[in-house]
């Protein structure tokens, strides 16, 4: 039944590091493109080289590093920009262009001002048009040579049926029957519906998805890599798609992120918040301390969450402390040591079981640190007891 492969195209470095909080030095860039690596991610777009000296050697040195995935460099049709980003992949085992150019007739004709309901009929009316030159665009893309084609929704502004209609517009329009070309999908999340409706996309026929860690990127957002390759993998009873995925490395390469840039996940947030697997009220402990399935689709270690019960309590020391962090791969300073401790204290003395979840939050950003503590609801125990 899981017969076809889905690509992910992972942007966390290139869509993702320019929204604001998110900018990554170049050894940061390196240290978690090795992480999505291993994550198995197909595609690694590591920046725009025209853009800035940054980006340039951001992708140099990444494709220098990574050499079981594909890494892909960002540029606009001008040939200086193309250029630019072959120069950066110069030394790539996998090189990809990822080249593009603005359809929409709003792109091209208007950086004018107007209001934002003549701005949203113009949109409508645009998208009707643009449609039409879209596939022209597609076509002459593939008669130079190309074979991914992607179509983005870089405002967030569609639904999952319009979309999907557009998908099966562009397969039908411009592929036909060629199996030597791809469609490529890039949501944006302003209506929170970017998953959605990349998941419509890959049922319409398309077989990349570009997405991106926490959904981070412009505004609010990507494509939410773990969301997109959970929901193939809960669901491939009407999803039937492989990817590279190795999902049980998908929480500790959200945490990475989160320890790069300026924040971490809403604590709610799918797959990878700090509540995905936390239950408290009454019924639903008692059903998943019974068996996890009444309340978890999926198992936290399926994600990689470790579900391990600790036995740190408000008797434990700085030791135990500490080794339970080594044991997690943090190594912390003295004064780290003591900061978390004094958090962990003071946690100890209102809940009875401490997780590694909460030994995270201990040491990630400041303002973080202190919602979690105002907020702090007792874990349930997901594990047997
Ligand atoms: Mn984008």
């Amino acid at each position: 039944m899981k017969t076809e492969r889905v690509e992910i195209f992972d942007t966390t470095l290139r869509d993702g590091e320019q929204s604001p909080g998110c900018s990554m030095n170049l050894e940061e860039k390196v240290r978690l493109a090795r992480k999505l690596e291993g994550l198995g991610v197909d595609i690694i777009e590591a920046g725009f080289p025209i853009a800035s000296e940054g980006d340039f050697a951001a992708v140099k040195a990444v494709a220098a590093e990574c050499r079981d995935v594909t890494v892909a460099a960002l540029c606009r049709t001008a040939e200086q920009d193309v250029m630019r980003a072959a120069e950066a992949l110069r030394g790539a085992a996998h090189p990809r262009i990822h080249t593009f150019v603005a359809t929409s007739d709003i792109h091209l004709d208007y950086k004018l001002k107007k209001t934002r309901l003549e701005v949203i009929e113009m949109t409508r009316n645009a998208v009707r048009l643009a449609v039409d030159y879209l596939c022209d665009v597609f076509a002459a893309a593939v008669d130079s040579g190309a074979t991914i084609l992607n179509v983005p929704d870089t405002v967030g502004y569609t639904l999952p049926n319009e979309f999907a209609e557009l998908v099966r517009h562009v397969r039908e329009r411009v592929v036909g029957d060629r199996t030597d070309i791809t469609i490529s999908v890039h949501c944006h999340n302003d209506l929170g519906l970017a998953v959605a409706n990349s998941l419509a996309a890959i049922s319409a026929g398309a077989r990349q998805i570009e997405c991106t860690i926490n959904g981070i990127g412009e505004r609010a957002g990507n494509a939410s890599l773990e969301e997109v390759v959970m929901a193939m993998s809960v669901r491939a009873d009407s999803l039937p798609f492989l990817t590279n995925i190795n999902t049980r490395e998908i929480y500790s390469t959200s945490q990475l992120l989160s320890q790069i840039i300026s924040f971490g996940v809403q604590p709610n947030k799918a797959i990878v918040g700090r509540n995905a697997f936390a239950h408290e009220a009454g019924i639903h402990q008692h059903g998943v301390i019974s068996n996890p399935l009444c309340y978890e689709i999926m198992t936290p270690e399926s994600v990689g969450v470790t579900a391990n019960e600790l036995v740190l309590g408000k008797h434990s020391g700085r030791h135990a402390l500490a080794l339970r962090y080594e044991e997690m791969g943090y190594t912390l300073s003295r004064a780290e040591l003591d900061s978390a401790y004094g958090r962990f204290s003071e946690l100890a003395d209102r809940k009875k079981r401490i997780y590694d979840q909460d030994l995270i939050s201990f040491i990630s950003s400041e303002l973080d640190v202190q919602t979690a503590v105002a907020n702090r609801e007792p874990w349930t125990q997901v594990a047997t007891a």
